[in-house]
């Protein structure tokens, strides 16, 4: 075959196991498609220093002879690329490969998808610690053992009773609150079911906070 941009014969070298048809004179080559996308991904590895851009050229197909349609690689890469469709292969100038290397690693739509990405593990990572608490069996255990202290000593066995009454639906909702999620049909005896849906967890966490610290509340607002 000859080489499409300056006629001289091309040579079959090896390049990473592949074969590909290599001009000695343009440093230009012809492969495959799917050739030119595996040294892609081998080069973004080692993706060397950024040569000047190339623009697109009209050549013919070293192999048809029909005119290689030009492409920029990416579509913002400024790397244009002649591929022949009929044949299936690419025609890459000296320092394609590499401007594409360097395109691909420097790509300010792939460094914009990277923070985003950061950001959202960040923020997965702050709800995680916010539901640490929300769950926090020692937390509202705390709370609990105020409550059933100020009962006993404010108003004997009968408010502790009471206060141990009141605290078992907030408790169950903060330590069990997937399986309280998943409780359909609590009817509390008014024959038709309260809950027909099953709640997320998290909600039915808050709302065992509420309940649990709505006492807090009214006293405060009383005092
Ligand atoms: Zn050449
Ligand atoms: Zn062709």
């Amino acid at each position: 075959m000859e080489c499409p941009s300056c006629g001289k014969q091309l040579k079959l070298e090896s390049m990473d196991g592949l074969a590909v048809e290599r001009c000695e004179t343009c440093a230009g080559m012809w492969l495959s498609v799917a050739d030119f996308g595996h040294l892609i991904r081998k080069a973004d590895l080692n993706s060397g220093s950024a040569k000047p851009l190339s623009h697109a050229i009209q050549v013919n197909c070293p192999k048809c002879q029909r005119p290689l349609v030009p492409f920029n690689y990416a579509y913002d890469s400024g790397v244009f690329i002649n591929r022949c469709h009929e044949c299936d292969g690419v025609w890459l100038l000296a320092g394609q490969l590499e401007r594409i290397a360097s395109h691909r690693v420097g790509s300010p739509a792939a460094q914009r998808l990277g923070q985003a990405l950061g950001e959202e593990i960040r923020a997965e990572n702050r709800w995680r610690g916010a539901r640490m608490w929300l769950r926090s069996r020692v937390l509202s255990a705390s709370v609990a053992v105020v409550y059933l202290l100020t009962a006993v000593l404010t108003g004997g066995l009968q408010s502790l009773l009471q206060a141990a009454l009141f605290l078992v639906w907030p408790l169950a909702c903060i330590w069990f609150p997937d399986g309280m999620g998943n409780l359909v049909g609590v009817s509390f005896g008014y024959g038709r079911p309260v809950v027909t849906q099953q709640t997320p967890g998290d909600f039915v966490a808050v709302g065992g906070w509420i309940l649990l610290l709505s006492p807090m509340v009214v006293l405060a607002f009383f005092l």
